[in-house]
């Protein structure tokens, strides 16, 4: 199965009316066109790598593709065509895709980070923090209770070292009987440092 390589798409052609084929004589025989090449992954179009172009005469059907190979009394012209010709857009819509994807994957995450930012300030019963109690390691702690500025919290006994991994250990068994009560203000300074990054509710 291919997954990605590469395409073209015709720019534009034109007859170069004056010129005269080096292989057959013929006068106003010789046309030109121009393609750009482009990159493509699963049929979608990503970005342009160049354009290419091809003289050939309509009458002893001689092709001259090769920048050494096109007539001297043709060339300019050629570089001319071949330098205005415009590639449509779609050529760049995998590029397009990319920067979509980027975009709503970082409002995503803003929209996360805000909330998180508000589950830690009015924390409830049952809040699952994912943290990172070592370099490395990642563990959860669950909201047992909260008091006016104190919470109570159970830590997970178990931790992993793959950060997609955290939310497998969040089961009953797996918490530790003691609670710690922690200031509230302490908290939250753990997620503005980040060692909290992340906040479940079961909404
Ligand atoms: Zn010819």
């Amino acid at each position: 199965m291919v997954i990605y390589g590469y395409n073209s798409t015709f720019l534009g052609g034109e007859q170069l009316k004056s010129a005269t084929c080096p292989e057959c004589g013929t006068q106003g025989s010789m046309e030109m066109g121009v393609w750009r090449r482009h990159a493509h992954v699963f049929w979608i179009p990503m970005f342009p790598i160049g354009k290419y172009g091809v003289v050939a005469c309509t009458h002893c059907n001689a092709k001259f593709e090769k920048k050494k190979e096109i007539p001297e009394t043709v060339r300019r012209d050629f570089d001319q065509f071949k330098s205005q010709a415009r590639g449509p857009l779609w050529q760049f819509s995998g590029l397009g895709i990319i920067a979509i994807i980027v975009v709503a994957v970082s409002i995503t995450s803003a929209q996360n980070t805000k909330r998180d930012k508000a589950y830690i300030a009015e924390p409830i019963e049952g809040d699952i923090y994912n943290y990172e109690p070592e370099d490395g390691f990642y563990s959860n702690m669950k909201v047992m209770l909260v008091d006016t500025d104190t919470i109570y919290l159970s830590q997970n006994n178990l931790m992993t070292n793959k950060k997609s991994g955290v939310k497998e250990l969040d089961k009953p068994e797996n918490y530790d009987s003691l609670i710690y009560g922690y200031p509230k203000s302490d908290l939250r300074q753990m997620y503005e440092d980040g060692t909290i990054y992340e906040v479940d509710r079961k909404e």
